[in-house]
């Protein structure tokens, strides 16, 4: 089992706090990424994406994942799975240390993480307009 927490970084100007729209925990908020088998080194050719509120039965076993997935080219099978309550807002004191700020903490088997793609809605609070910023 190998746990990826997703960090960010940012250049601030003006800004408290950058977090998905929701927060770190945001049930609808999507990750998007692509894998790489951890058999045969395939990468995935599209962006997969996962959502904290979607998830899918395992194949095997009881419980349940955010991502069930065949490699193509080997075919094996590979799980991701989001495990929420880990992350914390990118604030402008992290990002001034030039720190990164833990996001969300993934559970990838039999796949690795090859990049995160940024996208969807994210909230940024100014530091002169909280609140107000949108
Ligand atoms: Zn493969």
């Amino acid at each position: 089992m190998v746990n990826h927490m997703l960090m960010i970084t940012a250049d601030f100007e003006n800004i408290a706090s950058l977090q998905p729209q929701g927060g770190c925990d945001d049930p609808d908020f999507s990750y998007f990424f692509k894998i790489k088998c951890g058999r045969c080194g395939e990468v995935s050719e599209k962006e997969t994406c996962v959502t904290l509120n979607d998830t899918v039965p395992l194949l095997q076993g009881k419980g349940t994942a955010h991502l069930i997935q065949k490699c193509k080219f080997c075919g094996r099978d590979g799980t991701v799975t989001m495990i929420p309550g880990k992350g914390k807002p990118l604030t402008q004191e992290l990002s001034e240390g030039a720190k990164y700020a833990p996001l969300m903490l993934f559970d990838f088997r039999g796949y690795e993480p090859e990049g995160f793609v940024f996208s969807g809605a994210w909230t940024a609070e100014s530091v002169y307009m909280l609140g107000e910023c949108q």
